[in-house]
Protein backbone atom coordinates (compact mmCIF):
# COMPACT_ATOMS: atom_id res chain seq x y z
CA UNK A 1 0.00 0.00 0.00
CA UNK A 2 1.41 3.51 -1.16
CA UNK A 3 3.00 5.35 1.78
CA UNK A 4 3.56 2.09 4.30
CA UNK A 5 7.33 1.82 4.12
CA UNK A 6 8.00 -0.52 7.11
CA UNK A 7 5.79 -3.11 9.43
CA UNK A 8 6.11 -1.41 13.41
CA UNK A 9 7.18 -4.40 15.35
CA UNK A 10 8.97 -4.55 18.49
CA UNK A 11 7.41 -1.14 20.05
CA UNK A 12 5.53 -1.47 23.72
CA UNK A 13 1.62 -0.68 24.05
CA UNK A 14 1.17 2.62 26.13
CA UNK A 15 0.58 2.25 29.79
CA UNK A 16 -2.74 3.99 29.84
CA UNK A 17 -6.63 2.64 30.94
CA UNK A 18 -4.79 0.84 34.09
CA UNK A 19 -5.50 0.99 37.76
CA UNK A 20 -2.65 3.66 38.97
CA UNK A 21 -3.87 2.44 42.76
CA UNK A 22 -4.32 -1.45 42.28
CA UNK A 23 -0.80 -1.99 40.28
CA UNK A 24 0.98 -0.16 43.37
CA UNK A 25 0.79 -3.24 46.11
CA UNK A 26 3.37 -1.08 48.38
CA UNK A 27 0.73 1.99 48.15
CA UNK A 28 -2.17 -0.60 48.48
CA UNK A 29 -0.57 -1.88 51.21
CA UNK A 30 0.58 1.03 53.11
CA UNK A 31 -2.87 2.47 52.91
CA UNK A 32 -4.54 -0.90 54.55
CA UNK A 33 -2.14 -0.67 57.16
CA UNK A 34 -2.59 2.78 58.27
CA UNK A 35 -6.13 3.28 57.78
CA UNK A 36 -8.55 2.57 61.06
CA UNK A 37 -11.14 -0.11 60.15
CA UNK A 38 -14.09 2.36 59.64
CA UNK A 39 -12.09 4.18 57.13
CA UNK A 40 -10.71 1.61 55.25
CA UNK A 41 -13.45 -0.18 53.06
CA UNK A 42 -14.34 3.52 52.03
CA UNK A 43 -11.09 5.05 51.60
CA UNK A 44 -9.65 1.79 49.22
CA UNK A 45 -13.09 2.07 47.24
CA UNK A 46 -11.97 5.98 47.18
CA UNK A 47 -8.64 5.65 45.82
CA UNK A 48 -9.85 2.81 43.67
CA UNK A 49 -11.71 4.84 41.17
CA UNK A 50 -9.05 7.57 41.52
CA UNK A 51 -6.56 5.27 40.70
CA UNK A 52 -8.60 4.19 37.68
CA UNK A 53 -9.25 8.31 36.77
CA UNK A 54 -5.34 8.84 36.84
CA UNK A 55 -4.46 5.87 34.56
CA UNK A 56 -6.97 6.58 31.88
CA UNK A 57 -6.15 8.01 28.52
CA UNK A 58 -8.21 11.39 29.03
CA UNK A 59 -6.85 12.47 32.37
CA UNK A 60 -3.18 11.58 30.62
CA UNK A 61 -4.12 13.49 27.72
CA UNK A 62 -4.52 17.10 29.33
CA UNK A 63 -1.67 16.27 31.70
CA UNK A 64 0.21 16.12 28.31
CA UNK A 65 -1.59 19.25 26.97
CA UNK A 66 -1.17 21.43 30.09
CA UNK A 67 2.39 21.03 29.75
CA UNK A 68 2.41 21.69 25.88
CA UNK A 69 0.45 24.91 26.65
CA UNK A 70 2.09 26.66 29.37
CA UNK A 71 0.39 29.30 31.29
CA UNK A 72 0.45 33.27 29.85
CA UNK A 73 0.40 36.35 31.75
CA UNK A 74 -1.90 39.06 31.07
CA UNK A 75 -0.94 42.33 32.80
CA UNK A 76 -3.09 44.44 31.34
CA UNK A 77 -6.45 44.50 29.40
CA UNK A 78 -6.96 46.31 26.03
CA UNK A 79 -7.45 49.85 27.49
CA UNK A 80 -4.90 49.55 29.62
CA UNK A 81 -5.52 48.80 32.56
CA UNK A 82 -3.76 46.80 34.92
CA UNK A 83 -5.82 43.11 35.29
CA UNK A 84 -2.86 40.71 36.80
CA UNK A 85 -4.18 37.63 35.44
CA UNK A 86 -2.49 34.35 34.14
CA UNK A 87 -3.90 32.37 31.19
CA UNK A 88 -4.26 28.89 31.63
CA UNK A 89 -4.94 26.18 29.22
CA UNK A 90 -8.70 24.75 29.60
CA UNK A 91 -6.44 21.30 30.41
CA UNK A 92 -5.20 22.87 33.30
CA UNK A 93 -8.58 23.89 34.48
CA UNK A 94 -10.01 20.54 34.48
CA UNK A 95 -7.37 18.69 36.07
CA UNK A 96 -7.63 21.15 39.42
CA UNK A 97 -11.24 20.98 39.31
CA UNK A 98 -10.58 16.94 39.57
CA UNK A 99 -7.68 17.17 42.29
CA UNK A 100 -10.33 19.51 44.17
CA UNK A 101 -13.11 17.27 43.99
CA UNK A 102 -10.70 14.10 44.54
CA UNK A 103 -10.49 15.51 48.19
CA UNK A 104 -6.83 16.44 47.63
CA UNK A 105 -7.30 19.46 50.01
CA UNK A 106 -9.79 18.14 52.13
CA UNK A 107 -7.89 15.76 54.11
CA UNK A 108 -8.54 17.80 57.40
CA UNK A 109 -10.90 16.50 60.16
CA UNK A 110 -11.48 13.61 58.65
CA UNK A 111 -10.79 9.55 59.59
CA UNK A 112 -7.85 9.06 57.69
CA UNK A 113 -7.91 11.93 55.86
CA UNK A 114 -4.22 12.60 55.61
CA UNK A 115 -3.55 8.77 54.65
CA UNK A 116 -6.44 8.70 52.26
CA UNK A 117 -5.42 12.19 50.88
CA UNK A 118 -1.44 11.28 50.86
CA UNK A 119 -2.33 8.28 48.42
CA UNK A 120 -4.53 10.48 45.98
CA UNK A 121 -2.09 13.06 45.94
CA UNK A 122 0.86 10.78 45.18
CA UNK A 123 -0.96 9.37 42.63
CA UNK A 124 -2.38 12.41 41.41
CA UNK A 125 1.35 13.97 41.23
CA UNK A 126 1.88 10.45 38.33
CA UNK A 127 -1.10 12.75 36.41
CA UNK A 128 0.84 15.92 36.72
CA UNK A 129 2.77 17.43 38.74
CA UNK A 130 2.08 21.47 38.50
CA UNK A 131 -1.08 21.42 39.61
CA UNK A 132 -0.03 19.65 42.53
CA UNK A 133 1.36 23.07 43.69
CA UNK A 134 -1.66 25.25 44.41
CA UNK A 135 -3.51 21.93 45.53
CA UNK A 136 -0.68 21.31 48.34
CA UNK A 137 -0.47 24.95 48.91
CA UNK A 138 -3.98 24.76 50.08
CA UNK A 139 -4.25 21.90 51.85
CA UNK A 140 -1.27 23.22 54.41
CA UNK A 141 -2.26 26.48 54.62
CA UNK A 142 -4.90 25.21 57.27
CA UNK A 143 -2.33 24.35 60.21
CA UNK A 144 -1.03 28.02 59.90
CA UNK A 145 -5.16 29.42 59.59
CA UNK A 146 -5.62 27.66 62.66
CA UNK A 147 -3.49 30.22 64.53
CA UNK A 148 -6.05 32.46 64.38
CA UNK A 149 -9.62 30.86 64.65
CA UNK A 150 -11.81 33.77 63.03
CA UNK A 151 -9.83 33.54 60.02
CA UNK A 152 -9.86 29.37 59.90
CA UNK A 153 -13.73 29.54 60.58
CA UNK A 154 -13.84 32.07 57.75
CA UNK A 155 -11.42 30.32 55.45
CA UNK A 156 -10.59 26.55 56.37
CA UNK A 157 -14.69 25.20 54.86
CA UNK A 158 -13.75 27.34 51.73
CA UNK A 159 -9.62 25.60 51.84
CA UNK A 160 -11.16 21.87 52.68
CA UNK A 161 -14.12 22.26 49.75
CA UNK A 162 -14.15 19.78 47.01
CA UNK A 163 -15.90 22.59 44.73
CA UNK A 164 -13.12 24.17 41.98
CA UNK A 165 -13.96 27.54 41.65
CA UNK A 166 -11.64 29.53 38.91
CA UNK A 167 -12.85 33.12 38.77
CA UNK A 168 -11.73 36.17 40.71
CA UNK A 169 -14.00 37.46 42.86
CA UNK A 170 -14.30 37.61 46.58
CA UNK A 171 -14.02 34.39 48.17
CA UNK A 172 -16.96 34.73 50.56
CA UNK A 173 -18.88 34.41 47.11
CA UNK A 174 -17.42 31.33 46.36
CA UNK A 175 -17.56 27.34 46.96
CA UNK A 176 -14.12 27.13 47.37
CA UNK A 177 -10.82 28.64 47.38
CA UNK A 178 -7.01 28.21 46.70
CA UNK A 179 -4.32 29.36 48.45
CA UNK A 180 -1.01 30.00 48.10
CA UNK A 181 2.14 31.47 49.56
CA UNK A 182 4.84 34.06 49.11
CA UNK A 183 7.89 33.85 51.24
CA UNK A 184 10.89 34.05 48.83
CA UNK A 185 12.11 37.63 48.37
CA UNK A 186 15.46 38.50 45.94
CA UNK A 187 17.63 39.14 48.69
CA UNK A 188 16.78 35.64 50.06
CA UNK A 189 15.04 32.82 50.59
CA UNK A 190 15.88 29.72 52.80
CA UNK A 191 16.96 32.97 55.19
CA UNK A 192 13.20 34.83 55.42
CA UNK A 193 14.57 37.28 58.28
CA UNK A 194 16.03 38.98 54.97
CA UNK A 195 12.66 39.87 54.17
CA UNK A 196 12.14 43.67 53.74
CA UNK A 197 8.78 43.68 52.63
CA UNK A 198 7.37 46.32 55.13
CA UNK A 199 3.67 45.82 56.90
CA UNK A 200 2.43 49.22 58.37
CA UNK A 201 -0.46 48.84 60.48
CA UNK A 202 -3.80 50.31 59.14
CA UNK A 203 -6.24 49.88 62.25
CA UNK A 204 -6.16 47.90 65.70
CA UNK A 205 -8.20 45.44 63.76
CA UNK A 206 -4.99 43.43 62.94
CA UNK A 207 -5.52 45.10 58.95
CA UNK A 208 -2.28 45.93 57.40
CA UNK A 209 -0.49 47.26 54.06
CA UNK A 210 2.32 45.78 52.47
CA UNK A 211 4.81 47.00 50.45
CA UNK A 212 7.52 45.20 48.57
CA UNK A 213 7.86 42.40 46.52
CA UNK A 214 7.71 38.78 46.60
CA UNK A 215 10.95 36.78 43.63
CA UNK A 216 8.56 34.06 43.66
CA UNK A 217 4.60 33.04 44.19
CA UNK A 218 3.47 29.80 42.51
CA UNK A 219 -0.22 29.49 41.50
CA UNK A 220 -0.80 33.60 41.94
CA UNK A 221 -4.52 32.73 40.23
CA UNK A 222 -4.90 31.63 43.84
CA UNK A 223 -7.85 33.55 45.66
CA UNK A 224 -5.25 34.35 49.07
CA UNK A 225 -1.54 34.15 49.88
CA UNK A 226 -0.32 33.56 53.36
CA UNK A 227 3.03 36.16 53.17
CA UNK A 228 5.61 37.19 55.40
CA UNK A 229 6.48 40.97 55.95
CA UNK A 230 8.13 43.21 58.55
CA UNK A 231 5.50 44.61 60.97
CA UNK A 232 7.02 47.12 63.77
CA UNK A 233 6.80 43.58 65.89
CA UNK A 234 9.19 42.05 63.79
CA UNK A 235 8.58 39.36 61.07
CA UNK A 236 4.61 38.19 60.99
CA UNK A 237 2.43 35.99 58.85
CA UNK A 238 -0.50 37.52 56.73
CA UNK A 239 -3.22 36.49 54.70
CA UNK A 240 -3.39 38.56 51.33
CA UNK A 241 -6.47 38.08 49.42
CA UNK A 242 -6.79 38.61 45.42
CA UNK A 243 -9.98 39.93 45.60
CA UNK A 244 -11.37 42.29 48.09
CA UNK A 245 -14.74 41.51 49.97
CA UNK A 246 -16.01 44.75 48.19
CA UNK A 247 -15.28 42.71 44.61
CA UNK A 248 -12.47 45.39 43.73
CA UNK A 249 -9.07 43.84 42.93
CA UNK A 250 -6.50 43.73 45.57
CA UNK A 251 -2.80 45.40 44.81
CA UNK A 252 -1.08 42.23 43.67
CA UNK A 253 0.81 43.45 40.62
CA UNK A 254 2.80 40.15 38.84
CA UNK A 255 6.04 41.09 37.08
CA UNK A 256 6.70 38.22 35.78
CA UNK A 257 6.23 34.69 35.03
CA UNK A 258 9.14 32.58 35.81
CA UNK A 259 10.79 30.61 32.18
CA UNK A 260 11.53 27.20 34.06
CA UNK A 261 13.49 23.73 33.56
CA UNK A 262 9.87 22.37 34.48
CA UNK A 263 6.64 22.01 36.24
CA UNK A 264 5.75 24.11 33.20
CA UNK A 265 1.54 24.04 33.58
CA UNK A 266 1.99 25.93 36.92
CA UNK A 267 2.53 29.63 36.59
CA UNK A 268 5.20 31.06 39.12
CA UNK A 269 5.19 34.31 39.33
CA UNK A 270 6.84 37.69 40.62
CA UNK A 271 4.63 39.66 42.93
CA UNK A 272 5.23 43.89 43.54
CA UNK A 273 3.03 44.78 46.74
CA UNK A 274 2.20 48.68 46.58
CA UNK A 275 -0.30 49.42 49.58
CA UNK A 276 -1.55 45.90 49.24
CA UNK A 277 -4.18 45.17 52.35
CA UNK A 278 -3.69 42.22 54.55
CA UNK A 279 -5.00 40.71 57.78
CA UNK A 280 -1.94 39.53 60.09
CA UNK A 281 -2.23 36.00 60.92
CA UNK A 282 -1.19 35.14 64.47
CA UNK A 283 1.16 37.60 66.63
CA UNK A 284 3.32 40.37 64.92
CA UNK A 285 7.37 38.84 65.32
CA UNK A 286 5.93 35.33 64.88
CA UNK A 287 5.68 35.24 61.37
CA UNK A 288 8.22 32.24 60.91
CA UNK A 289 6.26 30.13 63.94
CA UNK A 290 2.88 30.43 62.10
CA UNK A 291 3.68 29.86 58.69
CA UNK A 292 5.96 27.04 60.05
CA UNK A 293 2.71 24.64 59.86
CA UNK A 294 2.40 25.13 55.98
CA UNK A 295 5.79 24.83 55.54
CA UNK A 296 5.62 21.56 57.54
CA UNK A 297 2.51 20.14 55.62
CA UNK A 298 3.90 20.95 51.95
CA UNK A 299 7.49 19.53 52.83
CA UNK A 300 5.79 15.94 53.40
CA UNK A 301 3.83 16.77 49.72
CA UNK A 302 7.40 17.06 48.36
CA UNK A 303 8.04 13.51 49.87
CA UNK A 304 4.79 12.78 48.61
CA UNK A 305 5.13 14.11 45.43
CA UNK A 306 8.50 12.88 44.65
CA UNK A 307 7.37 9.35 45.43
CA UNK A 308 5.04 9.54 42.91
CA UNK A 309 7.01 10.87 40.50
CA UNK A 310 9.67 7.84 41.09
CA UNK A 311 6.38 5.60 41.20
CA UNK A 312 5.63 6.89 37.87
CA UNK A 313 9.15 6.56 36.52
CA UNK A 314 9.36 2.99 37.22
CA UNK A 315 6.05 1.86 36.19
CA UNK A 316 6.81 3.25 32.67
CA UNK A 317 10.38 1.68 33.24
CA UNK A 318 9.25 -1.93 34.24
CA UNK A 319 6.20 -1.57 31.70
CA UNK A 320 8.38 -1.04 28.50
CA UNK A 321 11.04 -3.43 30.08
CA UNK A 322 8.04 -6.37 30.10
CA UNK A 323 7.25 -5.77 25.97
CA UNK A 324 10.58 -5.04 24.68
CA UNK A 325 12.83 -7.31 23.20
CA UNK A 326 16.21 -7.20 22.69
CA UNK A 327 18.74 -9.70 21.65
CA UNK A 328 16.34 -12.69 21.48
CA UNK A 329 14.32 -11.71 24.60
CA UNK A 330 12.83 -9.71 26.79
CA UNK A 331 14.56 -6.73 28.34
CA UNK A 332 12.89 -7.81 31.83
CA UNK A 333 14.45 -11.27 31.89
CA UNK A 334 17.71 -9.96 31.38
CA UNK A 335 20.01 -10.04 34.79
CA UNK A 336 21.40 -6.98 34.33
CA UNK A 337 17.68 -4.88 33.37
CA UNK A 338 16.58 -6.96 36.27
CA UNK A 339 18.74 -5.18 38.56
CA UNK A 340 18.92 -1.76 37.58
CA UNK A 341 14.62 -2.31 37.60
CA UNK A 342 14.74 -3.84 40.73
CA UNK A 343 17.22 -1.42 42.15
CA UNK A 344 14.74 1.77 41.12
CA UNK A 345 11.84 -0.07 42.53
CA UNK A 346 13.16 -0.49 46.13
CA UNK A 347 13.59 3.69 45.64
CA UNK A 348 10.15 3.94 45.01
CA UNK A 349 8.78 1.49 47.40
CA UNK A 350 11.14 2.96 50.30
CA UNK A 351 10.05 6.67 49.19
CA UNK A 352 5.85 4.89 49.24
CA UNK A 353 6.46 3.52 52.28
CA UNK A 354 7.93 6.34 54.55
CA UNK A 355 5.86 8.76 53.02
CA UNK A 356 2.39 6.72 53.49
CA UNK A 357 4.18 6.19 57.57
CA UNK A 358 4.42 10.31 57.92
CA UNK A 359 0.94 10.79 56.76
CA UNK A 360 -0.44 8.66 59.32
CA UNK A 361 0.96 10.54 62.11
CA UNK A 362 -0.28 13.11 60.87
CA UNK A 363 -3.73 11.63 61.18
CA UNK A 364 -2.74 10.21 64.65
CA UNK A 365 -1.88 13.37 65.81
CA UNK A 366 -0.85 12.23 69.31
CA UNK A 367 2.34 13.77 70.75
CA UNK A 368 4.64 10.89 70.04
CA UNK A 369 4.23 11.00 66.57
CA UNK A 370 4.24 14.98 65.99
CA UNK A 371 7.54 14.53 67.95
CA UNK A 372 8.19 11.87 65.43
CA UNK A 373 7.29 14.45 62.53
CA UNK A 374 9.82 16.92 63.36
CA UNK A 375 12.55 14.95 62.71
CA UNK A 376 11.39 12.69 59.99
CA UNK A 377 9.57 15.14 57.83
CA UNK A 378 12.61 17.15 57.15
CA UNK A 379 14.92 14.19 56.90
CA UNK A 380 12.37 12.46 54.69
CA UNK A 381 12.00 15.69 52.30
CA UNK A 382 16.05 15.58 52.37
CA UNK A 383 16.38 11.91 51.10
CA UNK A 384 13.48 11.31 49.38
CA UNK A 385 13.68 14.17 47.12
CA UNK A 386 17.39 14.23 45.94
CA UNK A 387 16.65 10.32 45.23
CA UNK A 388 13.90 11.67 42.61
CA UNK A 389 15.98 13.35 39.92
CA UNK A 390 18.74 10.08 39.44
CA UNK A 391 15.78 7.37 39.90
CA UNK A 392 14.25 9.29 36.96
CA UNK A 393 17.10 9.53 35.13
CA UNK A 394 17.91 6.18 34.75
CA UNK A 395 14.15 5.32 34.58
CA UNK A 396 14.22 6.92 31.28
CA UNK A 397 17.10 5.16 30.10
CA UNK A 398 15.60 1.78 30.49
CA UNK A 399 13.30 2.95 27.60
CA UNK A 400 16.32 3.76 25.60
CA UNK A 401 16.01 6.48 22.69
CA UNK A 402 12.56 6.51 23.41
CA UNK A 403 12.77 7.92 26.82
CA UNK A 404 14.31 10.82 25.65
CA UNK A 405 11.62 11.59 23.38
CA UNK A 406 8.63 13.71 24.90
CA UNK A 407 5.80 11.40 24.12
CA UNK A 408 7.17 8.72 26.35
CA UNK A 409 6.45 11.48 29.28
CA UNK A 410 9.83 10.46 30.54
CA UNK A 411 11.66 14.40 29.90
CA UNK A 412 8.38 15.67 31.37
CA UNK A 413 9.03 13.31 34.68
CA UNK A 414 13.12 14.15 34.30
CA UNK A 415 11.96 18.28 34.40
CA UNK A 416 10.27 17.66 37.75
CA UNK A 417 12.27 15.81 39.27
CA UNK A 418 14.79 18.13 41.35
CA UNK A 419 11.86 20.36 41.83
CA UNK A 420 10.83 19.08 45.50
CA UNK A 421 14.59 19.15 46.46
CA UNK A 422 14.82 22.99 45.71
CA UNK A 423 11.25 24.13 46.90
CA UNK A 424 10.12 24.88 50.53
CA UNK A 425 13.31 24.52 51.77
CA UNK A 426 16.51 23.47 49.63
CA UNK A 427 18.91 20.20 50.72
CA UNK A 428 21.05 21.61 53.11
CA UNK A 429 18.21 23.80 54.42
CA UNK A 430 16.54 20.06 55.57
CA UNK A 431 19.63 18.95 57.10
CA UNK A 432 20.05 21.99 58.90
CA UNK A 433 16.16 21.72 59.97
CA UNK A 434 17.46 17.61 61.42
CA UNK A 435 20.04 19.13 63.35
CA UNK A 436 18.16 21.65 65.07
CA UNK A 437 15.11 19.27 66.08
CA UNK A 438 17.82 17.35 67.61
CA UNK A 439 19.27 19.46 69.13
CA UNK A 440 15.98 21.36 70.63
CA UNK A 441 14.51 18.77 71.75
CA UNK A 442 15.54 15.00 73.20
CA UNK A 443 11.86 13.81 72.62
CA UNK A 444 12.12 14.17 68.59
CA UNK A 445 15.19 11.52 68.70
CA UNK A 446 13.89 9.35 71.73
CA UNK A 447 10.78 9.14 69.22
CA UNK A 448 12.69 8.53 65.64
CA UNK A 449 14.82 5.84 67.74
CA UNK A 450 11.20 3.92 69.60
CA UNK A 451 10.18 3.64 65.83
CA UNK A 452 13.13 2.41 63.86
CA UNK A 453 13.76 0.07 67.35
CA UNK A 454 10.51 -1.77 66.72
CA UNK A 455 12.54 -3.24 63.75
CA UNK A 456 14.99 -4.42 65.53
CA UNK A 457 16.40 -7.76 65.83
CA UNK A 458 14.47 -8.39 62.09
CA UNK A 459 17.95 -7.62 60.04
CA UNK A 460 21.87 -7.99 60.76
CA UNK A 461 22.42 -4.97 58.57
CA UNK A 462 19.63 -3.00 59.83
CA UNK A 463 20.86 -3.36 63.42
CA UNK A 464 24.08 -2.32 62.61
CA UNK A 465 23.53 0.99 60.98
CA UNK A 466 20.91 1.52 63.84
CA UNK A 467 24.76 1.19 66.18
CA UNK A 468 26.43 3.30 63.34
CA UNK A 469 23.52 6.11 63.49
CA UNK A 470 23.34 5.80 67.47
CA UNK A 471 27.66 6.76 67.46
CA UNK A 472 27.14 9.14 64.62
CA UNK A 473 24.33 10.58 67.14
CA UNK A 474 26.26 10.99 70.03
CA UNK A 475 28.50 14.09 69.74
CA UNK A 476 26.28 16.40 67.91
CA UNK A 477 29.09 19.14 68.16
CA UNK A 478 30.36 21.05 64.77
CA UNK A 479 27.96 18.74 63.15
CA UNK A 480 26.83 21.00 60.53
CA UNK A 481 29.13 20.50 58.02
CA UNK A 482 28.34 16.46 58.30
CA UNK A 483 24.45 17.51 58.75
CA UNK A 484 23.51 15.85 54.87
CA UNK A 485 25.35 12.14 55.71
CA UNK A 486 23.87 12.42 59.08
CA UNK A 487 20.67 12.53 57.51
CA UNK A 488 21.11 10.43 54.95
CA UNK A 489 21.59 8.17 57.42
CA UNK A 490 18.10 8.91 59.60
CA UNK A 491 16.16 8.34 56.30
CA UNK A 492 17.65 5.51 55.50
CA UNK A 493 17.47 3.47 58.60
CA UNK A 494 13.90 4.70 58.84
CA UNK A 495 12.78 3.32 55.63
CA UNK A 496 15.03 0.14 56.42
CA UNK A 497 13.36 -0.19 59.74
CA UNK A 498 9.49 0.22 57.56
CA UNK A 499 10.62 -2.40 54.66
CA UNK A 500 11.83 -5.21 56.86
CA UNK A 501 8.08 -4.75 59.20
CA UNK A 502 6.08 -4.60 56.68
CA UNK A 503 7.19 -5.27 53.12
CA UNK A 504 7.90 -8.85 50.96
CA UNK A 505 10.68 -10.54 52.45
CA UNK A 506 12.96 -9.98 49.03
CA UNK A 507 12.13 -6.22 49.48
CA UNK A 508 13.10 -5.73 52.44
CA UNK A 509 16.29 -7.90 51.79
CA UNK A 510 17.53 -5.99 48.59
CA UNK A 511 17.06 -2.82 50.44
CA UNK A 512 18.81 -3.38 53.55
CA UNK A 513 21.66 -5.07 51.45
CA UNK A 514 21.97 -2.72 48.62
CA UNK A 515 21.58 0.79 50.80
CA UNK A 516 22.45 -0.27 54.58
CA UNK A 517 24.86 -3.36 54.20
CA UNK A 518 26.65 -1.64 51.58
CA UNK A 519 26.73 -4.23 49.17
CA UNK A 520 25.59 -2.65 46.22
CA UNK A 521 27.82 0.67 44.09
CA UNK A 522 27.05 4.40 43.71
CA UNK A 523 24.84 3.30 40.42
CA UNK A 524 21.73 1.40 39.90
CA UNK A 525 21.76 -1.92 39.00
CA UNK A 526 24.68 -2.90 41.29
CA UNK A 527 22.92 -4.83 44.27
CA UNK A 528 23.89 -8.01 44.45
CA UNK A 529 22.56 -10.74 41.82
CA UNK A 530 22.31 -13.21 44.45
CA UNK A 531 18.73 -11.73 45.81
CA UNK A 532 15.31 -12.53 44.53
CA UNK A 533 15.39 -9.29 42.00
CA UNK A 534 13.18 -10.80 39.46
CA UNK A 535 10.30 -10.53 42.46
CA UNK A 536 11.46 -7.07 43.77
CA UNK A 537 10.46 -6.17 39.96
CA UNK A 538 6.91 -8.42 39.36
CA UNK A 539 5.76 -6.06 42.15
CA UNK A 540 6.37 -3.00 40.84
CA UNK A 541 4.86 -3.98 37.34
CA UNK A 542 2.37 -2.52 36.93
CA UNK A 543 -1.17 -4.30 35.52
CA UNK A 544 -2.56 -2.58 31.96
C1 LIG B 1 9.39 26.56 40.65
C2 LIG B 1 9.52 27.26 41.96
C3 LIG B 1 8.39 27.73 42.58
C4 LIG B 1 8.48 28.39 43.80
N1 LIG B 1 7.35 28.87 44.39
C5 LIG B 1 7.43 29.56 45.55
C6 LIG B 1 6.28 30.11 46.16
O1 LIG B 1 5.15 29.93 45.69
N2 LIG B 1 6.42 30.84 47.28
C7 LIG B 1 7.64 31.04 47.85
O2 LIG B 1 7.71 31.70 48.88
N3 LIG B 1 8.75 30.53 47.29
C8 LIG B 1 8.68 29.79 46.17
N4 LIG B 1 9.81 29.27 45.59
C9 LIG B 1 11.10 29.61 46.16
C10 LIG B 1 11.81 28.48 46.87
O3 LIG B 1 11.11 28.09 48.03
C11 LIG B 1 13.25 28.97 47.14
O4 LIG B 1 13.87 29.12 45.88
C12 LIG B 1 14.02 28.04 48.02
O5 LIG B 1 13.48 28.01 49.32
C13 LIG B 1 15.50 28.47 48.13
O6 LIG B 1 15.62 29.82 48.40
P1 LIG B 1 16.52 30.75 47.47
O7 LIG B 1 16.16 30.51 46.07
O8 LIG B 1 16.48 32.15 47.97
O9 LIG B 1 18.01 30.20 47.66
P2 LIG B 1 19.03 30.55 48.83
O10 LIG B 1 18.32 30.76 50.10
O11 LIG B 1 19.94 31.61 48.35
O12 LIG B 1 19.82 29.17 48.90
C14 LIG B 1 20.77 28.79 47.88
C15 LIG B 1 21.41 27.47 48.30
O13 LIG B 1 22.10 27.67 49.53
C16 LIG B 1 21.74 26.66 50.46
N5 LIG B 1 21.79 27.23 51.81
C17 LIG B 1 21.01 28.19 52.34
N6 LIG B 1 21.37 28.44 53.62
C18 LIG B 1 22.40 27.61 53.91
C19 LIG B 1 23.22 27.37 55.05
N7 LIG B 1 23.00 28.05 56.18
N8 LIG B 1 24.18 26.44 54.98
C20 LIG B 1 24.38 25.74 53.86
N9 LIG B 1 23.67 25.92 52.74
C21 LIG B 1 22.68 26.83 52.76
C22 LIG B 1 20.35 26.21 50.06
O14 LIG B 1 20.11 24.87 50.49
C23 LIG B 1 20.42 26.34 48.54
O15 LIG B 1 20.94 25.17 47.99
C24 LIG B 1 9.74 28.59 44.39
C25 LIG B 1 10.88 28.10 43.76
C26 LIG B 1 10.78 27.43 42.57
C27 LIG B 1 12.04 26.93 41.91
Amino acid sequence: MAGITHTVTNQVPPLVQYDVFGSDPALVEAVERHLTPEAREDGLAELSALGHTCGSAQVQEWGAQANENPPRLRTHDRYGRRIDEVEFHPAWHRLLGKGVSAGLTAAWGRPGGHVRRAAAFLMWTQVEAGNCCPLSMTHAAVPALRTDPELAAEWEPRLTSVVYDRALRPAGQKPGALFGMGMTEKQGGSDVRANTTAARPLAEDGTYALTGHKWFCSAPMSDAFLVLAQAPGGLTCFLVPRVLEDGSRNVFALQRLKDKLGNRSNASAEVEFDGTWARRVGEEGRGVRTILGMVAATRLDCVLGSAGLMRQAVAQAVHHCAHREAFGGKLLDKPLMRNVLADLALESEAATTLALRLAAAYDDGGEQERALLRIAVPAAKYWVTKRCAPVAVEASECLGGNGYVEESGMPRLVRESPLNSIWEGAGNVQALDVLRALGRDPGTLDAYLREVGRARGADHRLDAAIKGLLTDLADLEGAEGRARRLTERLALVLQGSLLVRYAPPEVADAFCAGRLGGDAGAAFGTLPHTLDLASVVERARPEL
